[in-house]
């Protein structure tokens, strides 16, 4: 029996961090020691008053179906929450809650991605933006971004790729896998060029935008008037509050699409694990120092990362201003990124993400995370340098 699947699956992507986590488990099963900087997830736990507003939503009885587009206190919350850290104004009715970050970009990318239509995306970038491009069967149109403008997007090079068929934009920052952000004159370019092309709706992925350093200030799309019937904003709890698992995100929409990201909601998950939805409220309205000392013990780790980097011979790596990524370079090392991933995993227990799986503008990089403790950073940069010093290029 031969099950025909539609021919869009030969299409769909996936995310190669995964798979190098899977990697070093096994590795791990069977006794060596790895030190993992491959996976995008805070090492902390998530904050106690969260993990007790769910249990205390549980047996308050909240085990059954919410609305779909998340419960009103949380999207109140949401909207207060915006206003108070990034002084923009949003509509309760404008949030939707939904399953993790990702879910808004896979609803944004259903609903603007066909057959002839181009969606521009960074690149490198998180892979999953270029997946569901084709999964969707539209042409998918890199933007890249440079190590010399600090991995910030640029605004001129974004608006000439524009087409008569461009539906869609993504933009990424403070950005996955670079740790670039995008300075707020830049956006300001980008948004008045914008004014030229006014049926291309824009996504604004913001997930880290907490985790910035040096004094910067996060620049919110949503702060943009001219762009707000055709912005569509993503966000979520996961990398702010340590809450991966949980699968907690938000969008928010214009009005015209609201709807639209409902009716997919219904007709995929229904609405958002209930107790989750509590957590992600005490989350938003309680105390966030939990927030604040991660971000400072990032920017301690980011400071190590890149200092050992930069010692390490023939590697040079650009100061990373947000997230917690780092994304050296690599290609004076004479090292195929991916191929220097794989070894440093296999031989010498670092894992890590070669930068091709970030896009075609990712090689001669590899990626990062510190999400790990001073101490492993320390142990892992160590063992890269003997990697380094004695193995052979490849
Ligand atoms: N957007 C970016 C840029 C990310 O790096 C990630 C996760 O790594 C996501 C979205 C997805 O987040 P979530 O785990 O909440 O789906």
């Amino acid at each position: 029996m031969t099950l025909q699947t539609v021919s869009s699956f030969a299409r769909i992507g996936e995310e190669n961090a995964f798979a190098v986590l899977a990697r070093a488990t096994e590795l791990q099963r069977k006794g060596k020691d790895i030190i993992n900087l491959g996976i995008g997830q805070p090492d902390f736990p998530t904050p106690d008053h969260i993990v007790e507003a769910a249990v205390k939503a549980l047996r308050d009885g909240h085990h059954g179906y919410t609305p779909a587009n998340g419960i009103l206190p949380l999207r109140e919350a949401v909207a207060a929450d915006l206003h108070k850290r990034l002084s923009v104004d949003v509509s309760p009715e404008e949030v939707m809650i939904v399953p993790g970050g990702k879910v808004t970009m896979f609803m944004a990318i259903l609903m603007f991605g066909e057959p002839g239509a181009e969606i521009l995306y960074p690149d490198p970038g998180f892979p999953i933006y270029r997946s569901m491009i084709e999964f969707t069967g539209a042409t998918p149109i890199p933007v890249r971004v440079r190590e010399e403008n600090g991995f910030a997007f640029s605004a001129d090079e974004t608006l000439s790729l524009i087409t008569p068929k461009t539906r869609l934009l993504i933009v990424n920052s403070p950005a996955n896998p670079t740790g670039g952000v995008t300075p707020k004159a830049e956006v300001d370019k980008l948004v008045a060029g914008l004014a030229r092309f006014p049926d291309v709706a824009v996504m604004s992925d913001e997930i880290y935008d907490q985790m910035l350093y040096d004094g910067e200030k996060h620049v919110c799309l949503l702060g943009y008037p001219e762009i707000r019937d055709r912005l569509i904003l993503l966000n979520g709890w996961s990398k702010t509050y340590a809450m991966t698992g949980w699968r907690m995100g938000f969008s928010v929409w214009p009005k015209p699409l609201y709807d639209n990201a409902r009716k997919l909601a219904v007709n995929s998950h229904s609405c958002v694990n209930a107790p989750a939805q509590w957590a992600g409220l005490a989350a938003l309205t309680g105390p966030q120092d939990a927030v604040h000392a991660m971000v400072a013990e990032f920017d301690r780790r980011r400071k190590a990362v890149v200092a050992g980097l930069n010692a390490l011979p023939d590697v040079s790596c650009a100061v990373p201003k947000g997230a917690f990524y780092a994304f050296p370079n690599i290609s004076k090392t004479g090292w195929k990124a991916k191929k220097l991933a794989s070894a440093l995993l296999e031989d010498a227990g670092v894992a890590t993400i070669g930068g091709p799986d970030f896009g075609v503008h990712g090689e001669g990089y590899i990626r990062l995370s510190y999400a790990n403790s001073l101490e492993n950073i320390e142990r892992a940069l160590e063992r890269m340098k003997s990697f380094l010093a004695s193995a052979q290029a490849a």
